[in-house]
């Protein structure tokens, strides 16, 4: 069954065709100026729902370099926690949110992010993708497969899934790709897609995917 979707083809192609391309920040091992730990990694995806990345990136470490803990954070008034994450997308429902989280981290949970994605989703603001994120990328987990805009597009346009909704795509990815890939899916999709899959006119005539491709409800591309 898997040799039908050409797993093993796309992801080498993948691996090599953006080797040097940046990762987005939450899936690098390592952070300059913060430490990277399940806390960080959550307000850092938080922080990049609706946002570019390079904002998201500049943000995170803005704020997060002096207040990388619960503690430190619901010290800080609403107001100053909008004056450090501007100008993230919704950055004033963010902040609330960061600084209920934080509180119900210390009420709940001791001061740390609990390592169970039910408990992640069961905080406020938190959704399926964020909890994926933070399983993945700060506990290193790879049992668990976040999806995004461009985790969920390309796969329906190679056609390995044909779903109407991320949560849909998780469903029947979690099914079919073999666990081995898991680990690398979110951020080799997340840079594809930003960078030759894109949302509109995607970069088909220079993909290196294009014979694996069926291209469905593609319409204009490069
Ligand atoms: S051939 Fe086009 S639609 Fe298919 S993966 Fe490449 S860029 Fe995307």
């Amino acid at each position: 069954m898997h040799d039908t979707y050409h797993f093993q083809e796309i992801f080498s192609l993948l691996q090599s065709t953006l080797k040097t391309i940046q990762k987005p920040l939450v899936s690098r091992t390592t952070w300059d100026h913060i430490q990277k730990k399940p806390f960080t990694v959550l307000i850092s995806c938080l922080l990049s729902l609706r946002t570019k990345d390079e904002v998201t990136e500049k943000a995170s470490i803005r704020f997060l370099k002096n207040h990388d803990t619960p503690e430190k954070i619901i010290k800080l008034s609403e107001r100053t926690i909008q004056q450090y994450i501007f100008p993230v997308g919704f950055y004033k429902i963010k902040a609330k949110r960061i600084k209920e989280i934080s509180q119900t981290l210390i009420t709940d949970y001791g001061g740390n992010v609990p390592n169970d994605f039910q408990k992640l989703l069961s905080l406020k603001g938190v959704g399926r993708k964020t909890a994926n994120i933070v399983m993945v990328y700060g506990f290193n987990d790879n049992g668990y497969l976040p999806i995004d805009t461009h985790c969920h597009r390309i796969p329906n346009r190679l056609g390995w899934v044909h779903t109407k909704t991320p949560e849909e795509t998780e469903k029947q990815l979690l099914a079919i790709l073999p666990k081995q890939y898991w680990q690398d899916f979110n951020h080799l999709f997340v840079q594809f897609g930003q960078t030759i899959c894109t949302p509109l006119s995607p970069h088909c005539s220079t993909c290196p995917l294009t014979n694996y491709c069926p291209k469905i409800t593609v319409g204009t591309h490069r």
